[in-house]
This record gives C-alpha cells, sequence and structure tokens, in this order.
C-alpha cells in the first residue's frame, strides 16, 4: 500500500487482529514523508458467500445471489426502528448474526436464505422481542 499523501512506499508501524469483527488493522508510515494513516483488512463477503434462495411456501427457487452485508443490515434496522439506539443496536446485531452465519455457510461459501431470516429472528428475540415480531412479519416469506 503506497502513502495516500504522496504515493511512495510505506511501512506496517502496528498491527492488530480485531477478533470480534475478524479484521486486520495496520497502523502504516510512510518511508519518505513520514505521514502515517491506517488500513483495514476484512472478509470480502459480496465474492465469499452465494445466498440460496429455498423458495418457501412452494415457489421457485430463486437464483443464487452473492450475500450483502447491507441488505442483512437494512433488514435489521428497520426492525429496530422503535428504538432510540437503532443505529448502534444494528451495526452490533448485523454483526453478531453474521459471525453466527458464518458458522453454517458451506465450503463452497453457500448459505440458504432461510438461514439468514431465522438467525436474524432468534438473535432479534433475544434482544427485543418487538423487533422480532417486526422482522417476522417483514420476512414472512422466508420463515
Ligand atoms: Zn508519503
Amino acid at each position: 500500500m503506497v502513502c495516500t499523501f504522496c504515493g511512495s512506499e510505506t511501512q506496517v508501524i502496528n498491527s492488530r487482529h480485531q477478533k470480534r469483527t475478524n479484521s486486520v488493522w495496520r497502523r502504516r508510515k510512510c518511508t519518505v514523508c513520514e505521514q502515517v494513516f491506517s488500513t483495514s483488512e476484512q472478509v470480502d463477503y459480496e465474492k465469499s458467500w452465494i445466498v440460496q434462495y429455498t423458495g418457501a411456501k412452494g415457489s421457485q427457487p430463486g437464483q443464487p445471489q452473492p450475500f450483502i452485508w447491507d441488505k442483512l443490515l437494512m433488514s435489521i434496522y428497520a426492525s429496530l426502528g422503535h428504538r432510540p439506539t437503532a443505529l448502534p443496536d444494528t451495526l452490533g446485531l448485523t454483526k453478531t448474526i453474521v459471525g453466527t452465519l458464518g458458522k453454517l455457510v458451506g465450503q463452497d461459501g453457500g448459505l440458504q436464505s432461510a438461514a439468514i431470516a431465522t438467525i436474524s429472528v432468534d438473535t432479534l428475540q433475544r434482544f427485543d422481542k418487538v423487533a422480532a415480531t417486526m422482522y417476522r412479519a417483514y420476512h414472512s416469506d422466508a420463515l
């Protein structure tokens, strides 16, 4: 990675594995202008996980699609809209849900859409029963 200020080579001066987000944080220093900046390496879920739509209630299975973190995040946020702390709650719960889903992903990266809905509603249920009810209402076709 080159310097964001002058484009010269950089060196890593500090590095930490962030267990909770399964990411690696690095502090870099430019070898020329000595500017310091941070980088973060994390899993590219869109390129790693494929959602398989099982076609709940007798409908046809949908085309497999990349797993989109923001789509899950928006569905959780929509369920938490009644809470004054909806945004930070959403960020934390989405990480928890993705962490649980990581244990269910097949070696081919496949993930059932029904598993996403089930894990989401179970996680919401433990956190806020109203939110779980909202999620069920929005995703009744997947549960
Ligand atoms: Zn520089």
